[in-house]
């Protein structure tokens, strides 16, 4: 796919001011963020993509060398120095593009520092940065670990950055003066994490500016679903078949919840479809620390082998009820 003019991207004319361009920004990120808007693919690309243009032209001297040699300036192993004569190639600072989308907080929700950012000299902290992890129902619910792939480039440890050594294109990064580094970082999953939550990791983000500390990654968490139990808040549901004796007698049956078999009792003339409560045997809930209830419904099972025995022993029970069964449905509408 052609990549789209940057100027176009947000919306700004080529001679548009750093404050104009500034505000296009703002204005967009706050629109796509995918805060914003969750699992919508097209937003997230958009957003991206203004990004990706917002930190060009945001800075003076990418924005210089974008408006001369345009997508070009940011292609791997372009040298500006070599293409102009003009200014000095630059190293990249180690650490600083993490492949997630990173966004500038203070810029997007209003400068929280006071007084014009952009020319601040005490240290900065690094940008935040996102990231998607998918966690098993397990562990999502009774908490574990996983682990998560951060890409991104730092210096090449060859040559400095400076994509030369003595003279020749450093063979270790031809020339780019970066080359990709992958860090994988464990990360615990809080008991009771929910589908769509998020678990901050501080110092895992963009790095810091002028020697402050690194950012913080914020990795949105997507539950896989079990096969068995549904989970509704801090409740868990389920299901539980029982046979037709175990209602109509009463019995102990064993009922499955995310923390182990519970023994309990069905009471005597249990009903199809009646709802039972396990108190606190649902998910802890990170936020308050109470624990939910487990919630589970009987299925009465009829057997499908027919002999004439079950036939009399079923007939036998339909002379048990005391009303009709069907007795006060409508007869239609
Ligand atoms: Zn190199």
């Amino acid at each position: 796919m052609k990549k789209r003019d940057y100027y176009d991207v947000l919306g700004v004319a080529r001679g548009a001011s750093e404050a104009e361009v500034k505000k296009a920004y703002r204005r967009l990120a706050r629109k796509l963020h995918p805060d914003v808007n969750p699992g919508d693919k097209t937003a997230q690309k958009r957003f991206q993509e203004v990004q990706e243009a917002y930190d060009v032209l945001k800075d003076a001297e990418k924005r210089r060398a974008y408006d001369r040699f345009g997508h070009a300036a940011s292609s791997p192993g372009f040298d500006p120095a070599a293409a102009s004569g003009g200014f000095g190639g630059r190293a990249g600072a180690p650490f600083s593009n993490v492949s997630f989308e990173s966004t500038d907080f203070a810029d997007l929700f209003g400068n929280i520092f006071g007084g014009s950012a952009r020319f601040r000299t005490e240290p900065e902290k690094g940008e935040p940065t996102y990231g998607t992890i998918e966690v098993d129902f397990r562990d999502a619910v009774l908490g574990g670990t996983a682990s998560l792939a951060l890409r991104r480039e730092k210096e090449c440890p060859t040559c400095g950055g400076t994509g030369q050594v003595a003279k020749n294109v450093c063979s270790t990064c031809r020339a780019a003066g970066r080359v990709p580094e992958v860090e994988r970082v464990r990360i615990r999953i809080p008991e009771g994490t929910a589908d769509g939550g998020t678990i901050r990791i501080p110092g895992k983000g963009g790095a810091g500016v002028r020697g402050g500390e690194a950012g913080d990654l914020f990795v949105t968490v997507r539950v896989r679903p079990h096969p068995y139990f549904e989970r509704v808040g801090d409740d868990i549901h389920g299901v539980v078949p029982i046979t037709v004796k175990e209602a109509y007698a009463g019995s102990e049956i064993d009922v499955p919840t995310i923390h182990g078999t519970v023994r309990a009792k069905t009471p005597p003339g249990t009903q199809g479809r009646q709802k039972f409560r396990l108190r606190g045997k649902g998910v802890k809930s990170p936020k308050t620390g109470e624990t939910g209830d487990h919630l589970y419904t009987v299925r009465i099972m009829v057997p499908t082998t027919r002999t004439p025995a079950g036939v009399d022993a079923a007939t036998l029970l339909e002379s048990l009820y005391e009303k009709p069964v069907r007795e006060g449905l409508p007869k239609g509408l």
